[in-house]
């Protein structure tokens, strides 16, 4: 085995246990013994079948799915060392914090060391006492001809591997050096993984690696656990409004909020600030110590919920993240897939918020065209709004993007779960089509629904649009449900926006047509807030039970199985002063999944204790009686 054990100074591993000991091991008792579970996800076997084989492949799964697992579970029956290639410090810290908290023998190599400490890790990775090392891509070009030649690689593990494309949303020039791996070693596996599907990224990933003809794996890409939801047409007041709703029902739940602009991200945070949620910003605007501030904040529970703009999360593993919030439309869906699926990675049920509003098209369409890869970051575009247009369900969208075309609907979005109700909406398109008619095309849609209720904004006194004809035209109408319809007139091709033209709206052929009275135009009923959600204990019998029948997984929990609450605050007490003692982030000592598995089947002896998925031995050890005297003594 391959345990550390915590003395007083410092850890000593007992490393030479582990020299005898892999090869005996099935990879399922690999998962049990140091992970804590039961059962592979889909995927994930055959994946580690393969590099066990000795062979290089691509490995494509959602953020979320089980990456790690798939060059961990090798990495421990291997029995020299596997090198994991990865972008960020922060990301390397989580991984290694969660394999250690497991007793497995990793360790990082980077600049947030002193030079002593990564000489400490360099020799104990000549003496064979490390398992997997987590470098950077410039620090391992760096030590490629200083320390690798004295060690034993049985596998490279490049995490993020989509950072080595331009094509990629995350480019990173660092990781264009990895295609020397390939020609030094050409006998040692290289697994290669990332969260991007994009045909023309994952052609360029195993290119630039030289490695054309591995093997790709595609996972899953269904997130079960993911509720979708969206929200149209909202301004800033009443996206607070929805926000605070949604926080309500999240009250004691980590989360992030996804802003384009750091004044968003700001306003957001201080307006949950004086409703009494810790929240906080992250941005580029801020120092490195700021930013490292809110990341542990959040990582360790000192803090709810983050608004942040794109910057955010990519070094976040954090299990118990319960929802995420798109304050504006994301330019892509890889971009929004990855947002989400920072939520929910312990397999809980996790919401999602994507709020989408005519200026986040002009602004993102305004970005697109200046990017410099126009056509390609258009057709993103596109895809993006086609979700969050969809009256369709929304995982379909999805998962057809990610070339897994389904029939099923989900049953765990909003179209799902409150499909829009169409009604004639012909006079009201003619009403608005009218009010663009008689300004000559020159109103924004903003301008265009203060015409149809009658208000006297600025824009409309300035060019006397009260005098028109249709102004107060749809007065008996609140001006969110106009920006609504007006949006769904964009969404349906009656109007087109002219983005050279101060985004003033255009009537087009199929509009004139309704105009006109040749056509007739269908518009889905504005829906209200959607009710509170339901019970945590329900709704997370019926993400089981998505899972089942999606991805046939572990089977939903018996009916008659009652999760105490009351122990269940009581163990995440307990945690959060565990992990401070340690030091830890508290979802690394124990996720959210396994504490809600204790509050239910109360185990009695450590035994039982080790039988809740998630827990390994090494945790079984360390925490078993600690936590089942706790129990008994909550329940005497
Ligand atoms: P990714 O790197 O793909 O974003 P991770 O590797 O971080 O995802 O895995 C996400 C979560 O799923 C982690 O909390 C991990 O422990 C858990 N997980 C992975 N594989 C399994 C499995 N076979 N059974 C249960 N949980 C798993
Ligand atoms: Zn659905």
């Amino acid at each position: 085995m391959f345990f550390i054990h915590h003395c007083k100074k410092k850890p000593i591993i007992k490393w030479y246990l582990c020299l005898t000991f892999y090869h005996f091991m099935e990879k399922e008792e690999v998962l049990k013994r140091y992970f804590g579970y039961d059962a592979f996800r889909p995927g994930q076997s055959g994946i580690i079948d393969h590099v066990l084989q000795g062979k290089s492949a691509l490995v494509l799964m959602p953020t979320g799915g089980g990456k790690s697992l798939c060059y961990q579970v090798p990495a421990l029956m291997f029995t020299g060392l596997t090198i994991v290639v990865s972008p960020l410090i922060s990301l390397m810290k989580d991984q290694v914090e969660a394999l250690r908290s497991n007793g497995i023998a990793a360790r990082a190599l980077n600049s947030a060391s002193s030079e002593t400490e990564n000489s400490i890790i360099r020799r104990e990775c000549i003496e064979g006492m490390v398992k997997l090392l987590y470098i950077s891509p410039e620090r391992l070009m760096m030590e490629l001809p200083i320390l690798i030649p004295h060690i034993r690689i049985s596998l490279f593990a490049i995490d993020e591997a989509h950072c080595i494309s331009g094509w990629g949303h995350d480019f990173r020039p660092e990781y264009l050096q990895l295609g020397v791996l390939r020609e030094q070693y050409p006998t040692v596996p290289i697994l290669a993984l990332t969260a991007t599907a994009d045909k023309v990224t994952r052609t360029d990933i195993l290119e630039q690696l030289k490695m054309p003809d591995a093997r790709v794996f595609i996972s899953d890409f269904d997130r079960p656990n993911l509720n979708l939801d969206v929200m149209r047409g909202l301004d800033a007041s009443g996206k607070r409004r929805e926000i605070l709703n949604f926080m309500i029902r999240h009250r004691d739940d980590s989360g992030i909020i996804y802003c384009m602009s750091r004044k968003n991200a700001e306003q957001t945070a201080q307006f949950l600030q004086t409703h009494h949620f810790t929240a906080t910003v992250y941005h580029a605007g801020l120092s490195n110590y700021e930013r490292d501030k809110a990341q542990e904040d959040f990582i360790n529970d000192r803090i709810q919920v983050v608004c942040a703009t794109i910057a955010f999360g990519m070094g976040i593993n954090k299990s118990n993240v319960r929802f995420v919030i798109h304050y504006n439309l994301p330019k892509s869906i890889e971009n929004f897939y990855q947002e989400i699926g920072r939520a929910g990675r312990d397999g809980l049920p996790s919401d999602t918020l994507l709020f989408y509003s005519v200026s986040d098209i002009i602004q993102l369409t305004h970005f697109a065209q200046e990017s410099g890869q126009k056509e390609v970051n258009m057709e993103r575009l596109r895809r993006m709004r086609e979700y969050a247009e969809s009256d369709v369900c929304r995982r379909r969208i999805l998962l057809n993007y990610f070339g897994q075309p389904t029939t099923c609907n989900c049953g765990n979005c909003d179209v799902c779960r409150n499909p829009p109700q169409r009604f004639d909406g012909t006079q009201l398109v003619q009403k608005a089509l009218s009010a663009i008619m008689r300004t000559g095309e020159n109103i924004t849609m903003r301008t265009c629904a203060d015409i149809l209720c009658g208000i006297y904004s600025p824009e409309v006194k300035n060019h006397q649009y009260h005098s028109i004809k249709t102004f107060g035209a749809g007065h008996d109408l609140p001006i969110r449900d106009w920006s609504d319809y007006l949006l769904q007139m964009l969404q349906s091709g009656y109007v087109e926006l002219q983005y050279d033209n101060h985004c003033h709206m255009r009537i087009t052929d199929a509009g004139r047509d309704v105009l006109f009275g040749r056509a007739t135009a269908q518009l889905a009923i504005v829906r209200e807030a959607e009710p509170p959600a339901r019970s945590t204990q329900k709704r997370r019998r019926k993400t089981e039970a998505l899972y089942q029948t999606h991805l046939n997984l572990t089977p939903p929990q018996p009916e008659e199985v009652q999760e105490d609450t009351a122990l269940f605050d009581a163990l995440r007490e307990l945690r959060r002063k565990l992990a401070l003692e340690q030091g830890m982030p508290p979802y690394i000592i124990f996720s959210d999944k396994v504490l809600h598995a204790l509050a239910q089947e109360k185990p009695l002896t450590t035994e039982a204790f080790g039988q809740i998925s998630g827990i390994g031995e090494y945790k079984r050890q360390k925490y078993g009686e600690l936590f089942v005297s706790f129990i008994k003594e909550f329940h005497p």
